[in-house]
């Protein structure tokens, strides 16, 4: 700014205007500025401008999250199990402590990270694609597929039960901040949990187009909860050898919930008819009797697996290219594969200025200029 005029003109100083300290810039961004969330509404309100000039269709939107390379050296890093070393200190280590709790960060998983970085303990060890670990923050998009405009974005820990959570509060706050109330959500299989297909089916009426998350395959040959089709009449799943397997059977002294605590229910096979059935070595070839654990939330999962059957899940197939394209830019463009900022405050702040950098640039591209203004 000393030297470069276009630099002055661009904030407003005068040729003999003084030139900030560099130190305002942090300053402004740690102390000043913090509590307002300045960077949070410049972002809102370039969202706005999309939404006034009709580049939002706020029919379907499509989430990702993506992992961006932490501040913070792996050669400094210490055993997970021990903490944070006693010593540590710093802002990016008060913000660690004041996000503990918070489910988007240290409350996302009781698991305790093989390796924690002493100089930004809020960063996770990860890996993506079974490459190399390193110490990274997820950047969360919720994206309009109509013209790939960022309709939210969230900085969590680098973990799946983080990015489902920052799922959740991009919708409701689109829903609340802007009146969008999407008809579908994009997502993959990180997604496709029961209890966020739940959450979007039962409790806000938004089509799924996720693929189901489903262990319930065999790898050894036998027969998978496919093979089983569910009655809803009569509430059974029907085996291949058409005997009905219902919700328990047994009688105990004292009545069991038929739920587990972890929203599963049991349907088991009679012993008589499993010990007399032909199919049971590809059946439960080591248990008397096949029982299929079902969801409580199985309805919202059938659901989603009859759209992944239709030519609209497809077409959506393809639109989740375009928040993935958006991360492609983010990192080979403009160069955000690692963060400059530490602690979750820097990750928000960086994610901020950039999903905001990329609304801008839709809107120049989309938005014809305004004719120049006639001379004199
Ligand atoms: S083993 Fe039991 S559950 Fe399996 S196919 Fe035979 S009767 Fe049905």
């Amino acid at each position: 700014m000393h030297l470069n005029l276009a630099y002055r003109w661009f904030c407003r100083l005068g040729l003999d205007g003084s030139v900030p300290d560099h130190s305002t810039f942090s300053k402004n961004r740690h102390g000043r500025f913090r509590e307002s969330d300045l960077l949070r509404r410049l972002f809102e309100s370039v969202l706005q401008r999309c939404i006034d000039e009709g580049l939002v269709g706020g029919e379907g939107f499509a989430v990702d999250a993506s992992l961006i390379q932490a501040d913070a050296s792996d050669r400094t890093r210490v055993p997970g199990a021990a903490g944070p070393p006693a010593d540590a200190a710093g802002r990016a280590v008060e913000e660690y402590l004041a996000v503990l709790d918070d489910a988007a960060f240290g409350a996302a998983t009781e698991v305790t990270p093989k390796f924690i970085a002493p100089a930004d303990p809020a960063t996770r060890w990860t890996a993506a694609h079974r490459g190399p670990a390193f110490f990274a923050y997820s950047a969360n998009y919720l994206v309009d597929t109509d013209n790939a405009i960022i309709v939210d974005v969230e900085a969590t820990t680098a973990i799946r039960q983080a990015e489902v959570l920052a799922a959740k509060r991009m919708v409701e706050r689109s829903l609340e901040g802007f009146d969008l109330y999407p008809a579908k959500l994009i997502g993959d299989t990180a997604y496709g949990t029961a209890e966020m297909l739940n959450w979007l089916v039962n409790e806000h009426g938004i089509e799924p187009h996720i693929p189901v998350f489903d262990k319930s395959q065999h790898a050894d040959g036998t027969f998978s909860r496919d093979d089983f089709a569910y009655d809803h009449k009569r509430d059974c799943y029907i085996c291949p050898a058409g005997k009905q397997l219902r919700q328990r059977q047994k009688i105990y002294r004292l009545p069991r919930p038929l739920v587990d605590r972890n929203g599963m229910m049991r349907y088991r096979a009679s012993k008589l008819d499993c010990h007399n059935c032909s199919l049971k070595p590809q059946c439960c070839p080591n248990a008397p009797a096949r029982k299929i654990p079902r969801s409580i939330h199985e309805g919202a999962r059938d659901l989603a697996r009859d759209i992944a059957k239709t030519e609209a899940y497809r077409t959506s197939r393809c639109q989740r290219k375009k928040v993935e394209m958006l991360f492609a830019h983010l990192k080979r463009i403009l160069r955000l594969d690692r963060l400059r900022l530490r602690g979750p405050n820097g990750a928000r702040d960086e994610f901020h200025l950039a999903a905001t950098a990329q609304n801008l640039r839709k809107l120049a591209i989309l938005v014809p200029a305004a004719p120049p203004m006639p001379a004199g």
